[in-house]
């Protein structure tokens, strides 16, 4: 079955009680049981609800992965990969991090720990100087948040691979439309499915795809004793989303072109983050990794001036001022101020992300209005 096809039918079966050609909302906590134990697959919801499995076959199709496990959020996912770790163990991991994924290893993990190198990867082979007898995972974002850098996730798994490692990556930016890390080698695909997966800006939620069954099975053991699952309700709002995703991506992807090309041009403009751009310094792995470069695009001002970025932030009017990304809408934020607030300013300018740094998510309105409000908001 091709892509296209999978968002809309992969890992699906039409309802067995009455046909329904989307699965019914299974709004219950437990099932009844004609003698202990006598059940039809499902004893109580943490464990497994009927819904959520429609939601979980379909992920592990897209990501052309054989086991998908939905989470409550992005980082109740990530929480559960680290669960598969011991004290003393070591995670080597990309540095320009999504802010709740860098706050999550370094305040609740190096508690109990685990000791993470945050490392660039732009240079694949930079990795294993991190790697000791001690590391169990290398943890890769790509493309980053918000400074759009690409890793070469074939080049990764091979050294994953030759240390005996555990390869996950944060394929939320992309989606399996652009790149499936399974087949490049990841053992773990991970999204915050709160962003283009439901992309309708109306659900929180996270998910894990893998391949290995032994791995498969760990996972599902974490997710049923650790809990973070998500309902029936916000399962069939993702399993919706899920079906436009390839069309919903397609115009993503040409809106988020016109609209750093229109950055790049514009004489107030200092720096466009943009993978498809051929002065990218990873354009040519994000051209074989990728089917595209998705929308989401960052640009810095010239004078790096914090004040002039929230004013045009306050002034865009097509584009919401919001966090999160991926949906329809097209959003605007300032991550100095919001989604990289918990990063130390030094830490963070390290990355990229200076004062004047604006991210945007493009939507699929027309793009005409967007340009016309890029215009008027940056004068
Ligand atoms: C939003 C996001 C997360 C966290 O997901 P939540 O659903 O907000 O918990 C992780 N990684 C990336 C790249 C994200 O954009």
């Amino acid at each position: 079955m091709k892509f296209n096809t999978k968002t809309i039918h992969g890992g699906q079966k039409h309802d067995p009680a009455y046909g329904s050609v989307m699965p019914p909302i299974y709004q219950t906590s437990t099932y009844a049981q004609s003698t202990p134990g006598g059940h039809k697959g499902y004893e109580y919801s943490r464990t497994h609800n009927p819904t959520r499995s429609a939601l979980e076959n379909a992920l592990a199709s897209i990501e052309n992965g054989n086991h998908g496990l939905a989470f409550g959020s992005g980082l109740a996912a990530i929480d559960a990969v680290l669960k598969l770790l011991e004290p003393g163990d070591e995670v080597v991991s990309t540095n320009d991090l999504y802010g709740g994924t860098y706050r999550l290893f370094t305040k609740i993990y190096e508690r109990f720990g685990i000791k993470f190198h945050f490392i660039g990867m732009n240079n694949a082979s930079h990795i294993e100087e991190y790697i000791t007898p001690d590391t169990k995972l290398i943890w890769v974002e790509t493309p980053t948040n918000p400074m759009m850098n690409i890793i070469d996730i074939m080049a990764t798994s091979k050294i994953a691979k030759k240390h005996n490692v555990l390869l996950a990556v944060d394929n939320t930016f992309a989606t399996p439309y652009l790149q499936q890390p399974l087949d490049m080698g990841a053992d773990i695909v991970m999204h915050s499915v709160t962003k283009y997966l439901g992309g309708h800006s109306d659900l929180v939620m996270g998910a894990l795809i893998v391949k290995d069954k032994e791995l498969a099975d760990q996972l599902y053991f974490i997710q049923n004793a650790s809990g973070a699952v998500c309902g029936p309700q916000d399962s069939f709002l993702a399993l919706r989303g899920i079906k436009t995703l390839h069309i919903r991506m397609q115009r993503h992807c040409e809106n988020g072109k016109a609209v750093a090309e229109y950055l790049a041009s514009h004489p107030k403009i200092e720096n466009v983050y943009w993978p498809g751009f051929k002065n990218h310094k990873s354009y040519e792995v994000a051209k074989s990794q990728m089917n595209g470069f998705g929308g989401m695009v960052s640009f810095t001002t010239k004078g790096n001036n914090y004040e002039e970025a929230i004013k045009i932030v306050e002034n865009l009017k097509v584009f919401t001022l919001a966090e999160s990304l991926g949906g329809v809408e097209s959003l605007a934020g300032h991550p100095a101020s919001m989604t990289h607030a918990s990063i130390p300013k030094e830490e963070r300018e390290k990355t990229g992300v200076v004062d004047s740094l604006i991210r945007l998510s493009i939507g699929i309105e027309d793009i005409d209005d967007l340009i016309a409000d890029l215009k008027q908001a940056i004068g």
